[in-house]
């Protein structure tokens, strides 16, 4: 395995990878800290490319003012030890100037789609995403890219990417993994002290909970709401960002419900850590995984 910090070395390892050898490169782009989450798309990457690449960058243009960049957890040494037994064929973890050197000017907005949700509670988030998973998939070019339902609207909005922009790359997005408690892995669970931990369950509770009720016959989105807010408000250390309920594939706030994919998507506070989930009705799609605590 390769540790790559430049731009240009990547782009030149995948272009011989792409054109001398005609194998195919998966890449899953993650911001490190890694957890069984993370390792789920290497998994997958693994199963269905011939080379993977993970990179690791903590992207300052997708964090705001006040939240935790400086403190976001930096592991390389320990995230390098996982990705070898994992046998992953290259790691790209540019330092800041490598992405956005002196003079970049150019960022990529997903409109439509960026100012709901995340994109609300976190104005210009979803640029910051979108900008630099444009300059990954450009360095690396892979047949695959890989991305978590834990992140729904990411995933949403860079598949929008990918199509508008005419990028020759798939999205893969895979199942939410969680603790055996249903409190979806996330690099910052590290915040959370023990207690916090376990009230942080509550999410995935309330949840469960809204999906039940839907499937008891409840047709009103507001409705289905209440029943989020209610279940984490009952936690003292837990306090409700937003919850929406919301059209799965356009994002669309939704009143009546019916057979049609719906996301019903959490931010909440545990303490001062913000931590966001979410579930869908009616998917098609493979259930969340459990992994043991
Ligand atoms: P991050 O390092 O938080 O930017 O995440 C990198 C990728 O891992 C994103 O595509 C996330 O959606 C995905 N991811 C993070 N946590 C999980 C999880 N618990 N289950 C599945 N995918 C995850």
């Amino acid at each position: 395995m390769e540790i790559i910090n430049r731009r240009q070395r990547m782009s030149s390892v995948a272009r011989k990878i792409r054109r001398e050898q005609d194998r195919t490169i998966g890449l899953v782009p993650t911001m490190g800290a890694l957890h069984e989450g993370h390792l789920s798309l290497v998994r997958e990457a693994r199963r269905m490319c011939d080379f993977v690449v993970v990179s690791i960058f903590v992207n300052p243009a997708q964090f705001g003012p006040g939240e935790d960049y400086e403190r976001y957890p930096r592991e390389l040494t320990k995230d390098t030890a996982l990705l070898t037994d994992y046998n992953v064929d290259y790691i790209f973890a540019p330092p800041v100037e490598e992405i956005y050197p002196k003079g970049f000017s150019t960022y990529v907005t997903v409109e439509g789609f960026s100012e709901q949700l995340e994109g609300a509670a976190r104005p210009g988030h979803f640029r910051g995403v979108a900008t630099v998973v444009t300059v990954l998939l450009n360095t690396v070019k892979p047949d695959f890219a890989f991305f978590g339902q834990k992140d729904a609207q990411q995933a949403l909005i860079i598949k929008r990417l990918v199509k508008d922009l005419a990028f020759d790359s798939e999205i893969v997005v895979l199942p939410t993994v969680r603790e055996d408690s249903g409190l979806a892995i996330s690099s910052r669970n590290t915040y959370l002290s023990p207690d916090e931990q376990a009230a942080a369950g509550v999410i995935h509770r309330a949840l469960t909970q809204a999906k039940a009720t839907y499937k008891q016959g409840e047709r009103s989105g507001g409705k289905i709401a209440d029943v989020v807010r209610s279940i984490v408000e009952s936690e003292p250390r837990a306090r409700l960002d937003y919850v929406t309920v919301a059209d799965g594939e356009t994002l669309e706030r939704l009143e009546k419900l019916d057979d049609r994919p719906v996301l019903i998507a959490v931010a909440a506070y545990i303490g001062k850590t913000r931590l966001i989930d979410n579930t869908v009705l009616n998917s098609t799609k493979k259930k969340d995984a459990i992994v043991k605590a």
